[in-house]
């Protein structure tokens, strides 16, 4: 058995496959460092700076004095502190939401989701290039009735749902109608662009459809004070689901739902990602609270994480890097060709800039980039470091036609 492991993972590496994780030395911010040496940081999603936000830190301690680490058990049992209470609260007022439901991640808020709402035969539309973890959930679901759009596309999700309202009419063998749920991503972090949410609610208003989106990379970004991919498109209240991640704009771990008191209720009761697994650490929640309370009293944090996004993307693109089309901070560099990709990050690197490659499989073939995340810890200084090194490296790899 276990020289069938080794031999996989040595056929992963001659393949160039194996993952060679690097181990970070330092907090997170503006640089890392790695082996002992700074980096700029262009690939975390730490979009606000608070991983390593001060006040984040001393909530925290403040927090873990008084009542300690752990919380004993699950959430369901004698493990919700008082501290989820207020979280929950407060998250579910930042994003102006009946009620809100803290889980231990993104990841983990998808599977509830999902897998309290649907069953066998019940009927999900998913965008194609939905994130990972609610392709799971999809699966862990079992749902009978899947129906894939393409990409952002809202003529194909009518089509999807003209056929699925055919399956909605069939009661299932408990008598009720099948439920109907449209779900995806808010952001697509591979480029950065947006899910046509206007046409979404629309279709699924005119379908009688429940909505589910993603906005892990939304939340902290999109909308005022960053509230969200909803407010940005005037659409608060009308998203049944929206799910989100504590570990990216947040910079602490976790996931959580909003929407209506119903739904919220509905999910603390059912879902099995609640019910059998402990929810976050008392230091983990103390820190989501300054974080939540930091976002709703000022957006100075998502004002400069923009302006530093569209300084970046400009001169990037003035250099004659094509940045795609992204409508967020996530800035792709579109090369194309996979081992370009790999030799532009290295060299990237070499020159104390990381910023990592994205090739298939989580694109497509010869769709390969380097994916750059400014955030608002990065200073004008650190993104005309980075640009004079990107101009270096593309002039070197002959990535310029001119
Ligand atoms: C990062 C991400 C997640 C996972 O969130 P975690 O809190 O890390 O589990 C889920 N969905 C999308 C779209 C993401 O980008």
């Amino acid at each position: 058995m276990n020289s069938d492991f080794e031999k996989i993972i040595e056929q992963m590496r001659q393949k160039g496959l194996y993952n060679d994780i690097k181990v970070i030395e330092s907090g997170q911010g503006a640089y890392l460092t790695i082996k002992g040496k700074k980096k700029l940081n262009l690939c975390s999603n730490n979009y606000l700076g608070l991983a390593s936000d001060k006040r984040l830190t001393e909530a925290v301690i403040k927090a873990v004095k008084k009542y300690g680490v752990g919380t004993g058990s699950v959430r369901a049992l004698s493990g919700t502190n008082f501290l989820h209470v207020e979280l929950e609260k407060k998250l579910a007022k930042f994003k102006h939401a009946e009620a809100g439901l803290v889980l231990q991640g993104g990841y983990m808020a998808n599977l509830a989701c999902i897998q309290t709402l649907l069953g066998k035969e019940d009927i999900v539309i998913s965008d194609e290039l939905n994130h990972a973890s609610i392709i799971d959930a999809i699966r862990l679901a079992q749902v009978g009735n899947k129906f894939i759009y393409k990409h952002a596309d809202s003529a194909d999700l009518e089509e999807k749902l003209k056929e699925a309202s055919k399956v909605a009419k069939k009661p299932k063998s408990d008598g009720n109608l099948p439920t109907m749920l449209i779900v995806t991503d808010g952001v697509f972090s591979m480029d950065g662009d947006l899910a046509p949410l206007k046409e979404i609610v629309k279709l699924a208003k005119k379908y009688n459809a429940l909505t589910m989106v993603d906005d892990a990379h939304g939340e902290g970004v999109l909308g005022s004070h960053g509230r969200g991919i909803a407010h940005h498109f005037n659409l608060n209240g009308q998203v049944d689901l929206e799910v989100g991640t504590l570990s990216k704009a947040f910079g602490v771990v976790g996931g959580f739902v909003t929407g209506k008191t119903a739904i919220i209720e509905f999910l603390r009761q059912k879902a099995r990602q609640f019910l059998f697994s402990n929810g976050l650490s008392i230091p983990d929640t103390a820190g989501l609270i300054a974080a939540v309370e930091i976002m709703e009293t000022s957006d100075s944090l998502v004002k400069k994480l923009w302006e530093n996004a569209r300084y970046l993307k400009e001169n990037l693109t003035k250099l004659g890097f094509d940045c795609g089309k992204s409508g967020t901070p996530i800035t792709p560099v579109m090369l194309g060709d996979e081992n370009l990709a790999k030799d532009f990050s290295n060299k990237l690197f070499e020159n104390g800039v990381y910023a990592t490659a994205i090739k298939f499989p989580m694109v497509a073939l010869g769709k390969a980039r380097i994916r750059v995340m400014p955030s608002a810890t990065h200073s004008k200084k650190d993104l005309d470091f980075a640009l004079k090194v990107f101009e270096k490296v593309g002039k070197e790899l002959k990535v310029f036609s001119n």
